[in-house]
């Protein structure tokens, strides 16, 4: 039967570092709104992304989380956790990773009211398992503390059971009237993705002492003849950074532009040109470095 009511509902999805909350959120929108890194503490904005499927709306909410070092920040994100993600949102998915189980998802856990109808736990990571088995005792123990109206094992990185997580989550929203367009995916700007795009191949191309001193700015974002102009400045701290950004002859920051603009390229569905600057953030003027990469020349010709 079809649906007659529209449907509409904010979900957040909660869960440590690096269990796959960026990802899950990325597969589920088809499109790539929040940086993913293999470091944790990436996710440094609040992230919606919308999904409209028929006359439903999913609204989603893109936690912050927290160091798994650090006692306090783990009490504080799980403070907000409790005040602010798990209330006043319709449904709550909360991830954790498949055989990688700890003290942290337990206490983590706890904040989740009982017998609660509207939250689904996310075993993700579930291609690392060679024996499905393996999960079932786990599942077992998981559904007596009554927590969860759906267990969900899937594998975000390989698209697997997604379905069932989506279909899950559309049976749990509420009746209501869209809040955004149909064809919307996120409530930030094209601009900022970009931004979060190029930070991303920054991070991940450069050491651990760069990724938290290190922002962009989008001081151009332009399309003209199908090709996408954006100026991006990389901003760092100190002149050192700025130095293993570039890289010897400037090969980081090639391979830094290379990979952003492909990406880039996909996400606007159109050749980019992007030009990337690195300044220190403190007497810049004189000290800058500067980067394009063109989209055009590449790829389509030879
Ligand atoms: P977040 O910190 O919870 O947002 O986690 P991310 O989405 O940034 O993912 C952290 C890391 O786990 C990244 O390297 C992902 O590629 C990886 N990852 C996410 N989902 C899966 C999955 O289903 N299987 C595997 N093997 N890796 C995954
Ligand atoms: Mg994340």
């Amino acid at each position: 039967m079809s649906q007659q009511y529209k449907k509409s509902g904010y979900i957040s999805i909660v869960g440590k570092t690096n269990v796959g909350k960026s990802t899950l959120l990325n597969e589920i929108l088809g499109q790539k709104i929040s940086i993913t890194s293999r470091k944790p503490q990436t996710t440094r904005h609040r992230l919606l992304g919308i999904k409209t499927v028929k006359e439903s709306q999913m609204i989603f909410i893109d936690t912050p989380g927290f160091h798994k070092d650090h006692k306090r920040a783990l009490n504080k994100y799980m403070n907000k956790v409790a005040s602010s993600a798990m209330k006043g949102v319709d449904v709550l998915v909360y991830v954790i990773e498949s055989l990688a189980w700890t003290e942290e998802d337990k206490e983590l856990m706890d904040q989740i009211p009982d017998g609660n109808k509207t939250s689904i736990l996310v075993i993700n990571k579930i291609d690392k398992i060679n024996q499905k088995e393996d999960l079932l005792p786990f599942i077992e123990t998981i559904s007596k503390l009554n927590k969860f109206a759906d267990i969900i094992p899937l594998s975000a990185l390989k698209k697997q059971n997604l379905t069932a997580l989506v279909d899950s989550i559309l049976l749990k929203l509420p009746e209501g009237d869209h809040a955004y367009p149909t064809d919307q995916v996120a409530d930030v700007s094209e601009r900022f993705i970009a931004s979060e795009i190029i930070r991303e191949k920054c991070i991940t191309r450069v050491g651990d002492e760069l990724p938290y001193r290190i922002s962009v700015s989008i001081d151009k974002f332009k399309e003209e003849d199908k090709i996408t102009h954006i100026d991006a400045t990389l901003f760092v701290e100190k002149k050192s950074q700025k130095g293993m950004l570039i890289g010897s002859s400037g090969t980081k920051l090639k391979s830094i532009g290379t990979a952003a603009r492909l990406e880039l390229e996909e996400f606007l569905a159109t050749k980019v040109m992007l030009n990337l600057w690195v300044k220190v953030k403190q007497g810049w003027t004189d000290d800058e470095a500067m980067l394009t990469t063109m989209g055009y020349d590449l790829g389509k010709s030879s």
